[in-house]
């Protein structure tokens, strides 16, 4: 007979490590762990091949691991002909089998999950420990313990906070490098000439259980975007690791001074495509920094490029979590712009005329990636200019990118990206025209559009939009100094420029 169970760990697709805060105390005499593949997480948004892909195959490899080490993993395959669907009909089928004294869990990166599990721990009269998630640096007490009493929320200060408490990138109480925050550096493009030649990106060919879940994928969720033909993350910790060291050697040196930079068909440039694999846990953010630091204290890279990767994942990942936690489940309702145009249908064909949307958008579709500024400054731009309903905007990025979770996900396209909290995370909408494309990318060279007029045939869309948007919101932008000079400039336009290019925005947003 088997003996009684005494902890059911729970192991979500995105908590895939054996440090995990859940496992720290497993005994494989006494417990099971728990893990479930299920149609709801590819369907609640419509998951991207890509995504589904990596989620199942990370999944499925981490599983094997365990079972390797002879712990008891009770796995529900999406495909099983018992598998009712649900996270929480799984969990329940799993409890009345097995009947466990208790159930645990890192805390989920996913409030309508957390929700859920909990939901099903009280009906069977079961306590759910949740555990803090200790791949990353701050809690979210400390968040809510930073953001009490403050009037506004801004990265830069919880991130020192962060620099200080951890010690990254300090000299005693004073930043390495003489400054806090090295942005003014990590603004280059490229420049005619290109980017010449860029380091390979560190892919991997699909093993067995990959290609049967690629198979999986493609039957179940045919109908879903993009293609998983091209598909090379990471999905195993070991893969996730080479991944980081080839990032440290071959990109990192040029990580800061690229790190906005765009080039039309170059997916890969200078970033480290780390996101899916830290997000999945495979990677723990402190081992990626300490790797980073240490290319800066050999001399392998510069202070600009570490403090800008260290500004990402210390500040930006740290303080967007802050945000979602402390402001969730009202968070996600949030439109304070009024926006309610429906999202352009090329977003999921990347059929369009305007070469900077068709780039990002057909990358996205063929890899699930893009960079920061390509989500914020092109797919992003776009759709707040247009008038986007910020939940359409939202279910988009939560269902193309590789990296998405909701954590993160809600308040970079929420938040920062459609500025619909009204300036709780950003501290002003990032709108641009079309020449902040040309500066930063060649997309323009190729483009039928011109980026620097807004009336007429070849006007670009995104100038056009971008003044009509700073004229119709000119009142309340007004309140906030760095929109000042950026509406001087709109000022320069007479009323008849102004009425021309807002009849033309209308014809867009029709
Ligand atoms: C509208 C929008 C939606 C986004 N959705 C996601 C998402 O679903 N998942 C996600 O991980 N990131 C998201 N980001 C943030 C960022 O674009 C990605 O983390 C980054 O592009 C991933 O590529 P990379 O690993 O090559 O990053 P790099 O450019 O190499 O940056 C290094 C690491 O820093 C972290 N990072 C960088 N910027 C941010 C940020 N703004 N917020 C949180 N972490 C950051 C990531 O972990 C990333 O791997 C979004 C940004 C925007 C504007
Ligand atoms: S002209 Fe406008 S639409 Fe065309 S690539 Fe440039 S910014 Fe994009």
């Amino acid at each position: 007979m088997t003996p009684p169970l005494r902890h059911l760990v729970l192991v979500l697709g995105d908590q895939l490590n054996q440090d995990a805060s859940a496992l720290t105390d497993f005994d494989a005499e006494q417990d099971a762990i728990w893990m479930a593949e299920v149609d709801e997480e590819s369907t609640h948004v419509k998951s991207a091949k890509q995504r589904s892909t990596l989620f199942l195959s990370a999944m499925r490899h981490f599983a094997a691991d365990l079972r390797q080490k002879n712990w008891r993993v009770m796995y529900s395959a999406i495909d099983a002909s018992d598998n009712v669907g649900t996270l929480a009909g799984e969990l329940d089928k799993a409890i009345t089998a097995n009947r466990p004294a208790k159930l645990i869990m890192t805390a989920p990166g996913d409030w309508r999950v957390l929700q859920s599990l909990r939901a099903v721990a009280s009906q069977h009269d079961l306590l759910l420990e949740i555990r803090d998630d200790t791949h990353f640096f701050s809690t979210v007490r400390d968040f809510t313990q930073h953001a009490n009493g403050r009037k506004q929320l801004r990265l830069e200060f919880f991130y020192r906070e962060l620099r200080h408490k951890t010690g990254i990138l300090m000299e005693g109480d004073k930043p390495i490098g003489g400054q806090w925050n090295f942005d003014a550096d990590n603004r280059g493009s490229f420049g005619k000439q290109g980017p010449g030649a860029l380091p390979a990106p560190t892919r991997f060919a699909p093993d067995a259980i990959t290609q049967e879940v690629i198979r999986l994928v493609q039957q179940r969720f045919a109908h879903h975007p993009g293609s998983v033909d091209s598909f090379g993350w990471p999905v195993t910790r070991e893969q996730a690791l080479e991944t980081l060291h080839a990032f440290i050697l071959h990109r990192l040196p040029s990580f800061g001074l690229y790190q906005d930079a765009m080039w039309e068909g170059e997916v890969w440039l200078y970033h480290s495509h780390l996101s899916c694999a830290l997000n999945l846990k495979l990677l723990n953010p402190r081992e990626v920094l300490n790797a980073a630091v240490e290319a800066l204290n050999k001399g392998h890279a510069p202070i600009e490029a570490v403090e800008g990767f260290v500004r990402q994942i210390l500040g930006w990942r740290e303080y967007v979590r802050g945000i979602y936690w402390m402001n969730m489940p009202g968070y996600v309702d949030l439109n304070t712009s009024n926006a309610h145009a429906p999202l352009p249908s090329f977003y999921w064909t990347g059929e369009t005329d305007m070469a900077c949307l068709r780039d990002a958008i057909g990358q996205t579709l063929t890899h699930g990636y893009a960079h920061h500024i390509q989500r914020l400054m092109v797919t992003g731009l776009y759709a707040l200019l247009l008038g986007v309903s910020p939940k359409e905007v939202h279910a988009w990025y939560l269902a193309v990118y590789v990296d998405a979770v909701e954590w993160v996900e809600l308040p970079n396209t929420l938040g920062m990206s459609q500025f619909a909290d009204g300036g709780l995370m950003a501290s002003k909408p990032y709108v641009a025209s079309g020449k902040y494309i040309d500066r930063m990318s060649n997309h323009c060279k190729g483009c039928r559009f011109n980026p620097a007029e807004s009336i007429g045939e070849t006007a670009c869309p995104f100038t056009t939009l971008y003044w009509d948007y700073l004229n119709k919101h000119s009142d309340s932008l007004a309140k906030n100094p760095r929109m000042l000079m950026q509406l001087k400039n709109l000022n320069r336009l007479s009323n008849d420029t102004k009425s021309l290019i807002a009849a033309q925005a209308r014809q867009l947003q029709s």
